[in-house]
């Protein structure tokens, strides 16, 4: 996983309710360098996406399609020494998240 900065152009599609315009544009965006490669096959085989990070080595890397699924980035070696700690980080990521979208809901409610 690259630092926060490095990066490189790649033309994407932008969705309609992701452009200014509001209609489907195709941009040069900068993407994390070391997941561009990825990225760009992915608009060459007409894949759309929402959105991309690797991670910069604090989390996985992600790209978001535009069907809703995600496709996690892992370094294969580090995922084959350490499964069961990616698949807790995973887990408690998804806690987080689920945690802090009831606290919204608490606060809302009262
Ligand atoms: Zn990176």
């Amino acid at each position: 996983m690259c630092k926060w900065g490095n990066y490189e152009y790649v033309k994407l599609k932008i969705p309609a309710d992701l452009s200014c315009k509001g209609i489907i544009v195709w941009k040069w965006v900068k993407i994390d360098k070391c997941i561009a490669p990825i990225v760009r096959a992915l608009q060459e085989g007409n894949i759309d996406m929402r959105g991309s990070c690797c991670g910069h080595g604090k989390s996985f890397g992600e790209i978001q399609l535009q069907d809703g699924r995600i496709l996690l980035i892992i370094n294969s070696r580090e995922w084959y020494n350490n499964r069961l700690f990616f698949l807790f980080k995973l887990f408690l990521k998804e806690l987080i998240k689920k945690f802090k979208k009831l606290v919204f809901l608490i606060i809302l409610h009262s």
